[in-house]
């Protein structure tokens, strides 16, 4: 079931990624060597509480021997592609950090994720963020209606295999609303014309997940934290997007973080 929103659902979920995006900025701001991912997940936790948000990602999921996600991001580091767990990890002169986080506001979700080099990164890596953070917006580009599911997914895989890199399939974009994950599913691969039409009204999040080697990945024992089967890194850029009739809008904003990775190593030009 694919929920269509109203001008003023999509209204609040701008609402909602307004306070994610200024999250976004507050993390970025201690991003560097020394750093544990724990202490970025509490500054991510309390901005989001502190106006008046929940994070969408603690408390997620869960079932059986797997516990729900314990963070409000989830930040994959290196060769993590996504849904890392935060904790004692100290960020290294060299590291790749992907922050996805998820903010609910008045009900409605929204969901943005952004990589960032730290200190100095080998150039190929640079590269794959700096290519990884323009698939992203070529598959923005498809979200409008007269395009399919199938479209987005074949601008992002064209552009990055292009490049020699690689699209992790098992993990995809999806619909977001007053639930976090709605339909329908957004993959990162596909042929023009295939999959769901889109139409003025669906709100979708576009989240390449793209790998420097191989797309094969893995899963850790701890049930959340997914890497690449090779070990070479992987990068991850997100926005939440409503689909409109002659144009995609992008509700979630990088804005803020750029305002603070302006003119620093921080910065991911694309
Ligand atoms: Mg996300
Ligand atoms: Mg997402």
């Amino acid at each position: 079931m694919i929920y269509l929103k109203s001008d003023e659902e999509i209204d609040l979920i701008k609402a909602s990624a307004q306070v994610l995006g200024k999250a976004h900025a507050e993390v970025a701001k201690w991003i560097k060597p020394g750093v544990s991912t724990i202490q970025l997940d509490r500054i991510a936790e309390s901005f989001i509480r502190d106006n008046n948000g929940i994070p969408s990602f603690k408390g997620f999921g869960g079932s059986g021997r797997i516990p729900s996600f314990p963070g409000s991001l989830c930040i994959s580091v290196n060769e993590v592609v996504v849904h890392g767990i935060p904790g004692a990890y100290v960020l290294r002169d060299g590291d790749i950090i992907s922050i996805d986080c998820g903010v609910k506001l008045n009900g409605y979700h929204s969901d943005s994720a952004y990589t960032y080099p730290v200190g100095e990164v080998a150039r190929e890596v640079m590269d794959l963020l700096v290519a990884t953070k323009k698939s992203l917006y070529l598959g923005i580009e498809k979200a409008r209606e007269g395009f399919r599911t199938g479209d987005i997914g074949h601008a992002v895989q064209s552009y990055v295999e292009r490049q020699g890199y690689s699209v992790v399939r098992e993990l995809v974009g999806h619909g977001v609303g007053k639930g976090l994950h709605e339909a329908p599913e957004v993959p990162n691969y596909g042929n023009k014309g295939r999959g769901v039409a889109l139409r003025d009204g669906m709100v979708i999040a576009i989240e390449p997940m793209i790998n420097l080697g191989r797309r094969s990945i893995v899963q850790e024992s701890d049930g959340w934290t997914i890497r690449t089967a090779d070990r070479k890194a992987s990068a991850h850029f997100e926005h939440t997007v409503a689909v409109r009739k002659h144009h995609a809008e992008i509700l979630t904003t990088f804005d803020y973080i750029e305002a603070v990775t302006a003119n620093s190593s921080l910065m991911v030009s694309a």
